[in-house]
């Protein structure tokens, strides 16, 4: 278990960075009234409440978004191989790289939640193209055949 301070700082990361409230108490065990008043203080308005959860299949519906969760999900698999900080502190750091290589990108925290998620329970998986050797992300998109997206070769 997280010490005090240590749960503060890790829920301030979050808060930065606007993970979902659930997330942030999930990984601190603070509890929910403790951060919603430090988001409110941090960012000067209320933390968005509910969950609006949308699939990696909304998530990667035009070709610029497979990407961008493709991208991401490069980032998140490095930073689980460098990293043994632990789940949460792996998304914060894929997270952060991924904004400095992309900072148009609309992909938020909550999405990189999923996607690490999603990695982790093998929902999506990353391969490389047999043809190209671009990376390609797999099972993302389950009503497409799955393509690569730099020549076009159907992966099976
Ligand atoms: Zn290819």
């Amino acid at each position: 278990m997280l010490d005090n301070y240590k749960q503060q700082s890790l829920a301030i990361e979050l808060i930065k960075r606007k993970a979902r409230i659930t997330t942030i108490q999930k990984a601190t065990g603070l509890s929910v009234k403790w951060l919603r008043q430090a988001f409110r203080e941090y960012h000067g308005y209320s933390a968005r409440s509910g969950n609006d959860k949308q699939s990696i299949e909304a998530l990667t519906r035009t070709n610029r978004q497979y990407k961008e969760v493709t991208l991401f999900a490069v980032c998140y698999q490095a930073s689980e191989m460098i990293n043994h900080d632990g789940h949460i502190q792996n998304i914060i750091q894929a997270f952060d790289v991924y904004k400095m290589l992309c900072p148009s990108s609309r992909l938020d925290f909550a999405d990189a939640v999923m996607v690490s998620k999603d990695l982790k329970d093998q929902k999506i998986q990353l391969t490389n193209c047999p043809n190209c050797g671009a990376v390609v992300l797999i099972g993302a998109r389950e009503s497409y055949p799955e393509k690569c997206t730099v020549c076009r070769r159907v992966m099976s």
